[in-house]
């Protein structure tokens, strides 16, 4: 490619809402445009770097034995109110009418449709397993699309969806996809960690997150450096305490505490380390609003004053199992307690309140917590003494995990990064296809429900992702399998030397001869905005030919990375490129 031909088109300052770096360095290199919130154009530069994750993408899958197929942008409502989704999805999922006044969706994945498809072509066990992957637009009406490409309300997703004919089959899909995300992203060349995720009602421990590693990841990943233990936050299991309550030691007191709500405040008031306090935060539990449903209950949750409560692990008690889980409000909270919620505490806590207890919290003693009383606290709290013992259905692993933390695993203790979720890959068990009546005839001819998992990479996000891992105050540094360019070659005063045309354009050839993806910069630009452009766009390999260089018989070669360039004899800056690069 040539630069006269191509659009380069790079920017100096990035715009006011562009918050993280990614975001940044796409907008002034070129790669994309915005049209609207979360809605982007993927200009020349960007999507070349989007058809290459693209292409390793197709190339796994297909050695996994994934077949490509494109679903519908637009799919009729009737299939997604079979599953029920219609209703369930809140507005991230965008619904439009069509002339005759029919009800549709922009397709935020797939489940629906595929599973429309696999019971209309898949009638026998002998056609099992299959697993059907797209590389699509979706669109979520994300409340919060931000940081370019990172969250967008369209973006591009590769998703593939397994059909098997059991359980221990699906789970044999499962594993092939686990390994064809190991190596597609070994080849974009970022440093990443799968993690385990949560599978939510469906259980069992097959499912996963891709991490890419970056500062500025909107999730908190755990890992044990002395095993191979990962999980994100939602899924890190706090072991139980090991050591035994200790003895009451203190007298129950009232304690003034006029203005104090906060643990923090409580305890800094009361001379007393945070970890001494409890915190009680208000749980509603509600069926659906049918009339005739049970009234709403009250759970009053406690965890020690420094842990926070892990709402995933929250709803997975298995009280919880069915209906809908929110806190309380302030007004519920004044009406049952006649306090404010930076009061409460377990110790006469209105009658019939039940008690959700962190294991933590279980095995305290001498705790502050609040007095149920405005302005008063409680100190030198003790169960059995001040309250009953919690029973063990009132005892969970209800917090998030902290840094130092022992590790389940055993081996050591946990430490606590953050990460980009590039990827999702999940067993899906026959939620849809029991809905949607997808069965194939078993061996005994019998009909059964297929066995599903689904597989997600985010195409756009990954771009963005290996940005946020891979950049220097000049711009981007690409991984080499995922750069718009492999090579870039500047020639300078181009149009003053003939031998410099000459020499840069022969180079070019050659490299485009070899299949690399090579840009000549030949817009006759001044050196310093030729190397300002590329280095902003981050093309790894750069050569510059100039009348000073050819008059030594040499060229000069710079990896994006290295601090200095390289003279290379000219007869050979194409066997010693060939050394490196590798794609
Ligand atoms: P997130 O927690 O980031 O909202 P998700 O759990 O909703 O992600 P999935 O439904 O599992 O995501 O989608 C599969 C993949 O699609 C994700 O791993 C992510 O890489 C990508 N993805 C999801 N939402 C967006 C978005 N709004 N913009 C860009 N990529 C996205
Ligand atoms: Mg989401």
């Amino acid at each position: 490619m040539k630069a006269s031909q191509f659009l380069v088109s790079t920017l100096k300052e990035a715009p006011q809402d562009a918050e993280i770096v990614s975001h940044q360095l796409m907008i002034r290199s070129g790669m994309i445009k915005k049209l609207g919130a979360g809605i982007y154009s993927y200009m020349p530069m960007g999507l070349r770097v989007i058809r290459k994750v693209e292409a390793i993408i197709r190339q796994e899958m297909e050695r996994a034995g994934a077949i490509e197929l494109t679903m519908p942008l637009v799919q009729p409502a009737e299939l997604w109110q079979e599953t029920g989704r219609f209703e369930k999805m809140g507005p991230e999922l965008l619904r439009i009418r069509d002339r005759h006044e029919r009800d549709f969706v922009i397709q935020p994945t797939s489940e629906e449709v595929v599973t429309d498809i696999a019971r209309q072509e898949i009638k026998s066990y002998k056609q099992l397993p299959k697993n059907f992957y797209q590389i699509q637009t979706k669109f979520r009406d994300e409340r919060r699309p931000r940081f370019g490409l990172m969250r967008g309300r369209e973006f591009i997703m590769k998703d593939a969806y397994s059909f098997d004919a059991s359980p221990e089959k699906a789970r044999e899909s499962y594993a092939t996809m686990a390994s064809a995300y190991r190596r597609i992203f070994d080849r974009f060349g970022l440093q990443y960690r799968a993690v385990a995720a949560d599978s939510g009602a469906i259980g069992g421990d097959l499912s996963e997150e891709f991490q890419v590693i970056a500062a500025t990841g909107e999730d908190a990943i755990v890992f044990c450096a002395q095993s191979d233990y990962a999980a994100n936050m939602e899924k890190a299991q706090a072991l139980a305490p090991r050591h035994a309550r200790a003895q009451a030691t203190r007298p129950l007191a009232r304690e003034a505490t006029p203005s104090q709500t906060t643990c923090e405040e409580v305890a800094a008031l009361l001379g007393v380390p945070l970890q001494q306090t409890v915190k009680s935060l208000i749980w509603v539990h509600e069926q659906s609003g049918e009339s005739g449903a049970p009234a709403p209950e009250f759970f009053m949750v406690l965890l020690r004053g420094d842990h926070e409560l892990n709402e995933v692990k929250l709803a997975k008690v298995p009280h919880f199992a069915q209906g809908q889980l929110r806190l309380a409000h302030a007004k519920e909270i004044e009406g049952l307690f006649g306090c404010g919620p930076g009061f409460l505490g377990p110790v006469g806590r209105p009658q019939g309140m039940h008690l959700l207890v962190d294991r933590d919290a279980a095995l305290m003693s001498d705790w502050v917590c609040g007095a149920n009383e405005a302005g008063f606290h409680l100190s030198g709290v003790n169960w059995e003494r001040d309250l009953a013992l919690p029973l063990p259905e009132e005892v969970y692993d209800l917090r998030n995990v902290v840094s130092g933390d022992l590790s389940p695993c055993g081996q050591g203790t946990l430490s606590i990064e953050r990460g980009i979720e590039v990827g999702h890959i999940f067993y899906l068990g026959t939620k849809y296809s029991k809905a949607m009546n997808a069965t194939f005839l078993d061996v005994n001819g019998k009909p059964q429900a297929m066995e599903m998992g689904c597989y997600g990479i985010g195409v756009t996000r990954l771009p963005a992702a290996a940005i946020e891992q891979n950049h220097d105050d000049k711009g981007m540094i690409w991984p080499e399998s995922i750069a718009p360019f492999v090579l870039v070659i500047c020639p300078i005063g181009m149009d003053r030397s003939e031998e410099v045309r000459v020499q840069a354009h022969a180079l070019y050839e050659q490299a485009v001869e070899l299949g690399w993806d090579v840009m000549l910069d030949d817009r006759g630009e001044r050196p310093g905005v030729m190397f300002a452009d590329w280095e902003l766009i981050g093309v790894p390999h750069r050569l510059v030919v100039s009348d000073r260089s050819l008059k030594s018989g040499v060229a000069e070669y710079q990896h994006r990375r290295d601090p200095q360039a390289t003279e290379l004899p000219l007869g050979e800056v194409i066997s010693f490129l060939s050394g490196k690069i590798q794609h």
